[in-house]
């Protein structure tokens, strides 16, 4: 199965990636700076939203961001 969104924060990437693919990437989110395999979990998204929710690598951080909006594409189950 391919996504197109972070299963943590919900960001849309330019590609989809394999499910599988990305969960052993060990690549980081650029904006919620999650590492998939490692740290890409619930616990994870919660403590990154407590903490206001900055971004990982600021420069790419759209200059019309909606945190909300990308919010809606997390994947909840993703560790079920
Ligand atoms: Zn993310």
């Amino acid at each position: 199965m391919k996504i197109s969104n972070c299963s943590i924060c919900g960001l849309s990437w330019s590609e989809p990636i394999d499910k599988e693919e990305l969960r052993y990437s060990y690549d980081i989110c650029s904006c919620c700076g999650c590492e998939y395999g490692y740290d890409d979990n619930p616990t994870y998204r919660e403590s990154w939203l407590k903490q206001g929710a900055p971004w990982f690598a600021s420069k790419y951080r759209p200059p019309n961001w909606n945190l909300e909006e990308q919010l809606r594409h997390i994947i909840p189950d993703w560790n079920a």
